[in-house]
């Protein structure tokens, strides 16, 4: 069975195979980009807001790379718990594959649980938290204890037939959450993530789920965009989708 790289500009990595051994492309087009910011010596919060399937992910992985800060992802959190069967993951398992958001309630447990470890102490960036105004309201008080921070938000805005299709040749390896591209008609059962773990389809990863997450992602996490106002950076994707090493481009522009 053969496995073909889809083109890489969904700000997603790619997957091959060549003539002897299933290969997982390790650059992405992403890789060649690198920042520095300003506002050295702040604690650096980034927040990363867009829709499901906008590319947050991605690109706060290369975010966290160039600042040297986590990458705070609570769909990773929560599916990690899954996966190990706790107690967490077994109350978040029927929101999340419904497509429905976890109770902020037990996502505030969470998120104060990881941003409480160490490696937080000089920032991080946010993939997926806040999606609601609630949540948005419980981390302003969080954060405005401390005077030290650069607080940047960056909004993803990206047309629904671009989401719709990044979802279909979606795959994502169970172990890191690293998110692959594969094209349609091509079997990523013998491709395996750069960290050896084995590409999985998401159980939320189909058209019906992506459906019920817009909505509710238009109903509970798109007002963020007026709470936040005038904080928040727009970067978005209209008409074709475009290469990911541009759009992360865009992004870091305005973290400077
Ligand atoms: P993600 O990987 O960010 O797309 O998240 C996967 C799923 O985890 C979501 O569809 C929600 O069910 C749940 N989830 C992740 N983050 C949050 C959050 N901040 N608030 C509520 N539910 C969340």
């Amino acid at each position: 069975m053969r496995i073909l790289p889809i083109s890489a500009n969904f700000g997603l990595n790619s997957v091959r195979k060549n003539n002897t051994q299933t290969r997982v492309m390790s650059a992405m087009p992403c890789d060649s980009v690198s920042f520095t910011g300003k506002n050295e010596g702040l604690r650096k919060v980034i927040i990363l807001l867009g829709a499901p399937n906008s590319g947050k992910g991605t690109y706060a992985r290369k975010i966290a790379q160039n600042f040297q800060i986590p990458q705070i992802s609570t769909g990773d959190i929560l599916r990690k718990e899954l996966k190990a069967g706790s107690e967490l993951g077994k109350l978040a398992k029927a929101y999340m594959e419904s497509g429905g958001l976890v109770p902020d309630e037990l996502i505030m447990k969470i998120f104060k649980n990881r941003i409480a470890e160490k490696d937080c102490a000089k920032g991080f960036i946010l993939d997926g938290f806040p999606r609601t105004v609630n949540q948005a309201k419980q981390l302003d008080e969080l954060l405005k204890e401390d005077k030290n921070i650069s607080l940047k938000i960056v909004n993803l805005d990206v047309d629904r037939p671009i989401l719709y299709a990044r979802s279909a040749s979606r795959y994502t390896c169970e172990d890191c959450s690293r998110v692959y591209s594969i094209k349609e008609g091509y079997n990523p059962e013998t491709a395996k993530c750069e960290c050896g773990g084995k590409l999985i389809k998401r159980a939320d990863d189909t058209p019906e789920v992506l459906t019920s997450r817009l909505e509710n992602y238009d109903k509970q996490t798109l007002p963020l965009i007026d709470y936040y106002g005038s904080k928040v950076s727009n970067v978005g994707v209209h008409g074709k989708d475009a290469p990911a090493d541009e759009t992360l481009a865009r992004v870091m522009e305005k973290l400077q």
